[in-house]
């Protein structure tokens, strides 16, 4: 080795020792102050990225500049700062299968994918709301959350009312309508109607019945998730359900799924777009969580699975009518061809809905259907990439859409002095390589070689700071530990 070449080394293995004793000393600290100095900026509302540039921290928000020097400095030299993202659909989940998962394991895992925003749908309201505190305080590593409870089984517009006011005074942050019925017209408009009075803002994951999209965007709803009640409102009659079908079979309702974008009318379906857009309804597809669909092996063999998939998602994914979601029985060849179909109509009624001006984000409903937290918004993202989304506005759909369809874009949702500081260092250029916001990162072509990169380095959640290598530590020792408790069957 030459002396240069010793020299060089060195000074990068003192580099990386100080940067791991910066981590040690930062992770889960909510300094007064905070430098993240020389990063590339993308500021989250589709304007192009800026830099390399310093951002200041000032008690939880960004500004413009500090006083004096900043108590805690990043060096975010080879990095990119993204805001923090933003899952609109996602699950807080207590156990799957019966086995339990432990909070650290979600919220870690979400940090570690660049989130610092979730919107979860509905899960059971009491914990939710003690999870929601204590995440709140930094007890352990996790993004904001939002908890919009579920409408639930509701029958009469009195019911409806009363369990909208219900949700508000428990401290729900917001409504998903949702319930194994499908609403009446009359139960729509009175909860919907509740929700606005308040206000709560909603979103709607819409059954197969008598109210579809223009229903609920007459009513007033926010925002819809999946697909469910678009194509619907685009059908020349009703679904051309074979006689056999059965609503409460999840591989007939998939299945069927699977044919229900190409027997729209394109003439209705444009005019449903352009519906929904004058009602300032806004779309979180989650494409992610039904690609098992249109490949089920690739969805089967994630390499992500090796060492961050918890036994108790393991358990729950595999093919069983019991777990919501894991309808994989009998699936054939034919299914997925009818479903890569299905997600290029999809595809191009989203670029439609985004061209006529309406409003997209990126949810995960991960936790079902071969979808692991996180790495499953990662891969909505790539899916918006797919779509024909420029990059830049995929990532705004992730920031400061995501945020705007909260109602909270002057909180977060863009690198802007006087919103919160909530945000991302990548390692390398996710514009050029959406695969490097990954928790496992990626590999680049340097010289011939495989070289690594990218990766969630920080992910700063009003202004507390959270290292992903740790993070990354966390979750697999979590996973790790799991495993081994459910092979001795303790
Ligand atoms: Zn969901």
């Amino acid at each position: 080795m030459s002396r240069l070449a010793g020299a060089l080394l060195a000074a990068t293995v003192l580099a990386a020792h100080a940067a791991s004793q910066d981590a040690a000393k930062l992770h889960g600290k909510r300094p007064g102050t905070l430098e993240i100095r020389n990063a590339m900026v993308v500021r989250g509302d589709g304007a192009p990225p800026f830099g390399p540039t310093s951002v200041y921290v000032h008690d939880g928000r960004i500004v413009a500049a500090l006083d004096g020097d900043a108590e805690a400095v990043i060096d975010g030299t080879g990095h990119w700062l993204l805001p923090g993202l933003v899952a609109t659909h996602a699950h807080l989940h207590e156990a799957q299968a019966g086995i339990p998962i432990p909070m650290e394991y979600q919220g870690a895992i979400w940090l570690a994918s660049g989130i610092t925003t979730i919107r979860d749908l509905g899960s059971a309201q009491a914990r939710s709301l003690r999870v929601r505190s204590r995440a709140d305080k930094g007890e352990f590593p996790s993004p904001r959350i939002l908890l919009y409870h579920q409408l639930g089984a509701v029958n009469t517009p009195a019911e409806a009312v009363a369990r909208v006011r219900a949700i508000a005074s428990a401290g729900g942050d917001g409504i998903k309508l949702w319930s194994n019925v499908n609403y009446p017209p009359e139960v729509l408009r009175a909860a919907l109607n509740e929700s606005n009075q308040i206000p709560l803002r909603t979103t709607a994951h819409i059954g197969v019945g008598e109210c579809n999209a223009l229903d609920y965007a007459d009513a007033g709803v926010d925002c819809i998730e999946h697909w469910y009640g678009i194509p619907d409102a685009a059908l020349r009659g009703v679904q051309d359900f074979p006689a056999r079908f059965s609503y409460s079979n999840e591989v007939d309702r998939f299945r069927e799924a699977g044919n229900l974008w190409r027997q729209t009318d394109p003439d209705k379906l444009e005019a449903v777009l352009q519906h929904l857009v004058d009602r300032g309804v806004a779309w979180s597809p989650t494409l992610a969580v039904y690609e098992a669909s249109r490949d089920v092996m690739r969805a089967q063999n994630q390499p992500c699975f090796r060492e961050w998939l918890h036994p108790a998602l393991e358990a729950f994914f595999s093919p069983s009518l019991d777990s919501h979601g894991s309808y994989f029985i009998g699936w054939t060849s034919a299914d997925e061809a009818a479903w890569r179909e299905n997600y290029r109509i999809w595809m191009g009624a989203l670029r439609r809905f985004a061209e006529l001006g309406g409003t997209i984000t990126t949810g995960e409903d991960a936790g079902y259907i071969y979808l692991l937290y996180g790495f499953g918004l990662v891969r909505e993202l790539e899916l918006h990439l797919e779509a024909g989304f420029h990059p830049l506005e995929v990532i705004r759909h992730a920031t400061y859409d995501g945020a705007k369809v909260l109602g909270m874009s002057d909180t977060f949702g863009r690198v802007l002095p006087g919103l919160c500081a909530d945000l991302i260092l990548v390692r390398g250029n996710p514009l050029e390589n959406l695969k490097r916001l990954y928790p496992t990162g990626c590999d680049e072509y340097v010289d011939g070689k495989a070289s690594p990169t990218g990766a969630v380095t920080w992910a700063i959640r009003g202004g507390r700071i959270w290292h992903g290598p740790t993070l990354a530590t966390t979750v697999k020792d979590i996973v790790r530990q799991a495993r081994e408790k459910t092979a001795s069957g303790r």
